[in-house]
């Protein structure tokens, strides 16, 4: 449990929200909600019972008839205007962002965009529900197949992301006539909360959708409750493996997407400016805090030198200040634990530290600055572990296959990039490379609206990925309906299997 920094004698409660109102939790149970620039407690999250779990979904479970029978076109014109609330009140949730996680301003606002991009996705809910049809596949025999809603279903969320990941899963998730139950990161929830609130202005009806915070209590009180049919899990490796094994155990779909380290490779041909600039912006962007953040450069041949020296001419202009100072670039880590962590890979992680970010750093919040370690091989910590920080590994290879190796023994495989000037390489890479999303001359390859995102290996326990076309499938199961009209003057039993004729 994190510490109190220097608390405040009262501090903002941050409630449930259920049937489309602000729900004050009863188990005596809080965390603390930090402004990581100040390392100063801001808020109190309530953690959820399983009772409260439980009420959650039992207004999910009644608001279900009314939301699925309602016409496409009208939850159509219902996620128009969440559209148009969210992209109204983009810079107010960036806000709540930056003061919660960290994030810079222009980044948080960034990260609400690409949310944005998954809800105008699903307001074409009208064309993505279309099922298929065939006359005449046996005679005087129509087949069809319909998409239909699975229920209840829920979305447990990780910190880096507060707006964003929930959308994700949200959107497609109502707008396939689910009713849903978001389950927070408890270091960041008060964004989930706003944003209850603008799908109620929306007209989104009560119990559609509702936020429950919490720990462990609240995800195993989702994990196994009869009530829900699905869950969408994003945030770590081993947590996402135990929601996929438990979730899957009390007969869910579940689709838990994991952690990652993403390598990307440079080649001897590669533009070295380009390469450098690509890296600083992905390794340090959200102070690393991303799953498809740039965490190992593959240097190829006589690259290191030179691309090494060009990162460390760059490293010292990353302005890292309070996100809300609009001269920042990089703001401080989430809380003064996950710090400490990352700050001990510059210790003992292994390799040659070039450039150490505990060194001219502000002394108030959780800050840690851009740092850079070479020489990092398989077998060290800081090659091995997730580090989810701004901590840049360099390793060096000689060969291009050798770099390809190297990512596809990795127990990860969210997201890759290949940085040269050679297209058969790089269409060689892409016919190679075990990942869910790579890069060719772009260092994080976050997929548009209407593909989905998702890693392979360790990266994702499940069959499908999230959101686009694949998250509309996870969101509904398929009906197919074989009818005929005969007249009934030529009907006759037949105790042979049907075929067709
Ligand atoms: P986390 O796994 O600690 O937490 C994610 C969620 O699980 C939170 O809601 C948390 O309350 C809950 N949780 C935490 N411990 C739990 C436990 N023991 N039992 C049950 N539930 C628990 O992740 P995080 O630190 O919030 O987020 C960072 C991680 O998320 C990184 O590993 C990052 O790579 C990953 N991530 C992955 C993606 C992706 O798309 N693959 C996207 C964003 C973040």
């Amino acid at each position: 449990m994190t510490d109190v920094v220097d608390a405040p004698a009262a501090v903002k409660p941050i409630n449930h929200w259920i049937s489309g109102a602000p729900y004050a939790g009863s188990s005596g149970r809080t965390g603390p909600v930090f402004n990581p620039a100040t390392g100063r407690q801001a808020g109190a999250v309530d953690f959820a019972t399983a009772e409260e779990v439980d009420r959650a979904v039992q207004a999910a479970k009644a608001a279900f008839p009314a939301w699925r029978a309602l016409s496409i076109a009208k939850r159509a014109e219902i996620l128009f205007a969440i559209r148009e609330l969210v992209h109204e009140h983009r810079v107010d949730i960036a806000k709540i962002l930056t003061a919660e996680h960290g994030k810079v301003l222009s980044d948080a606002t960034g990260e609400v965009t690409r949310g944005l991009e998954v809800i105008e996705f699903c307001c074409g809910i009208p064309h993505l529900l279309k099922g298929g049809m065939t006359e005449q596949a046996s005679t005087g025999v129509d087949v069809y197949s319909i998409r239909q809603p699975l229920g209840v279903v829920a979305g447990i969320t990780p910190f880096n992301f507060p707006a964003m990941v929930p959308m994700w899963m949200w959107a497609p998730a109502i707008a396939c006539g689910n009713t849903f139950v978001l389950k927070p990161s408890e270091k960041d929830p008060s964004a989930s909360v706003y944003t209850a609130q603008l799908l109620k202005e929306a007209g989104v009806p009560d119990g559609v959708f509702n936020v429950i915070h919490g720990d462990k209590v609240a995800v195993d009180a989702i994990l196994e409750h009869r009530d829900i049919a699905a869950v969408s899990f994003v945030g770590s490796t081993p947590i996402a493996k135990y929601v996929y094994e438990t979730a899957t155990a009390n007969g869910k779909r579940c689709q838990a997407l994991g952690g990652a380290k993403n390598h990307m490779i440079v080649l001897p041909d590669a533009d070295i400016d380009m390469a450098a600039d690509a890296a600083v912006s992905a390794a340090y962007g959200s102070a690393g805090e991303r799953c498809m953040a740039v965490s190992m450069l593959v240097a190829v041949g006589d690259v290191a030198d030179p691309l090494i020296d060009a990162i460390k001419a760059r490293i010292p202009n990353v302005k890292v200040g309070d996100g809300m100072d609009a001269a920042s670039e990089m703001g401080p880590l989430i809380t003064r634990e996950h710090r400490d962590k990352v700050a001990s890979y510059l210790e003992d992680g292994g390799g040659d530290v070039l450039v150490d970010g505990r060194e001219d750093c502000p002394d108030d919040g959780f800050f840690l600055s851009p740092s850079l370690i070479d020489g990092l091989e398989p077998g060290m910590r800081a090659y091995d572990d997730e580090i989810f920080g701004p901590v840049l590994g360099v390793t060096r290879v000689a060969t291009y296959d050798e770099a390809v190796r190297l990512v596809n023994d990795n127990p990860y495989g969210n997201g890759t990039a290949i940085f040269t000037r050679d297209g058969g390489v790089a269409r060689q890479f892409q016919f190679d490379v075990q990942a869910g999303m790579v890069g060719i001359n772009v260092p994080i390859p976050v997929p548009v609206a209407y593909y989905s995102f998702g890693g392979w290996k360790a990266s994702l326990f499940g069959d499908r990925h999230i959101y686009g076309p694949e998250g509309i499938d996870f969101y509904t199961r398929s009906k197919v309906v074989t009818s005929r009209w005969p007249d009934p003057a030529t009907s006759k039993v037949d105790l042979g299997f049907p075929q067709t004729r």
